[in-house]
């Protein structure tokens, strides 16, 4: 058996990758196209490793997933690849329905076509998983219940549209066509290899450089944030046991205005790597104009997951955000390397050109 994982190259991706070989020996491939956010060196301790197979492409190349379905027969798809980050995408959203509307949609009738050709008991037992993020939801007002998975969509930026308009494809493939669909709609991810653009890395990473540490606007929005080994473990949990064309929220109880996680980071590097001048970290707090439309609240309610699947993170926000504030301290190298975008050479040197 074998499954190919989209993305797998990112953050959640690449995380799900290495939690999985650490679990099972079931051979991934893993199609990414490695763009800004794409670091095969998240992947270093693979190197070698035959149950990992590095494909460097596109999911909207129709052609080439078709090659890779009929080669390697994966029992299930799982797609993480996307194009991410909120702020990116509102400075050029073309990339984010190029890849997440127009990508997804190739992905899918290139998975359909090879669904539609397996025998029936191997139809059957065929996955498709779709990641998605709770933002698909809208914003929520202080007080309100948290979004189960009836809420409307309300996407308010090109990012949560893209990935919404990606939701509803991955549904109607399952209404009009049958395809064994599974859907994960999460909350922030935190953890090892995030990429620096995110706040929480953003944060760590500014502060040691002795950076500003910018907030948007009052830093009151808030979001739930859920430990990325538990994000991985809940997409685990929903291969094996989801219902076929049911949507799972996913999330870590912990919902934190960002001003809250700010003070979090400084208190923790103010703890684990104390300033020479005994100062703080929140002296580099800076308030910057907010996002335009910036949502201000999200909640995930995950009852659902836990009732049906049994599923439930195992990092508390405290226990999770001290492992991370130490990954990164202790991995000043891939730091250095995603920053100055040397990981490239890296690449090209342990993968030949990409
Ligand atoms: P990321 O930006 O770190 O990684 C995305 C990966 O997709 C990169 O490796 C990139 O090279 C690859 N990629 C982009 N376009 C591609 C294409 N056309 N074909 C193949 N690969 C391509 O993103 P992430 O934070 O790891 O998020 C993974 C998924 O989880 C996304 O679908 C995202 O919407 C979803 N999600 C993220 C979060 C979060 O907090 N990060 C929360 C909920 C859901």
């Amino acid at each position: 058996m074998t499954i190919l994982v989209t993305g797998g190259a990112g953050f959640i991706g690449s995380n799900f990758v290495l939690d999985w070989l650490a679990q099972s020996d079931e051979p991934v491939i893993n199609l990414d196209a490695l763009t800004y956010a794409g670091n095969l060196e998240n992947l270093a301790s693979l190197e070698g490793d035959a149950r990992h197979r590095f494909v460097h492409g596109s999911m909207g190349d129709r052609d080439l997933v078709q090659r890779l379905l009929a080669e390697h027969r994966p029992r299930a798809v799982l797609n993480f690849a996307a194009e991410s980050h909120v702020d990116r995408s509102l400075h050029g959203p073309g990339a984010f329905i190029q890849t997440n509307v127009l990508g997804s949609y190739e992905l899918l009738e290139a998975v359909r076509g090879h669904w539609a050709a397996l025998p029936a008991s191997d139809q059957a037992a065929f996955r498709f998983l779709h990641v998605s993020t709770d933002e698909v939801y809208g914003s929520l007002e202080p007080g309100a219940p948290a979004f189960t998975e009836q809420h409307p969509y309300q996407p308010n930026s090109p990012y949560s549209a893209s990935k919404a308009a990606s939701d509803h494809l991955v549904r109607a493939w399952h209404h009009s066509y049958g395809l064994p669909v599974l859907t994960t709609n999460c909350s922030n991810n935190y953890g090892p290899y995030h990429f620096p653009e995110k706040l929480i890395p953003l944060l760590i990473v500014n502060a040691l450089a002795g950076k500003p540490l910018p907030v948007y606007g009052d830093g009151q929005q808030i979001r739930d944030w859920l430990y990325v080994q538990d994000h991985c473990s809940a997409i685990r949990r929903v291969l094996a046991a989801g219902q076929v064309g049911e949507v799972y929220n996913v999330g870590g109880g912990n919902e934190k205005p960002n001003l809250d996680i700010v003070h979090t980071v400084c208190a923790l590097l103010d703890e684990l790597r104390p300033k020479a001048d005994g100062s703080s970290y929140k002296a580099l707090i800076t308030h910057v104009q907010d996002r335009p439309g910036h949502d201000r609240r999200y909640a995930i309610d995950a009852g659902k997951i836990e009732r049906e699947l049994g599923w439930r993170p195992t990092e508390t926000f405290e226990s999770g955000i001290r492992k991370t504030v130490q990954w990164y301290l202790a991995h000043p190298d891939w730091v250095a390397h995603v920053q100055s975008g040397s990981y490239r050479e890296w690449v090209s040197q342990h993968y030949g050109e990409q």
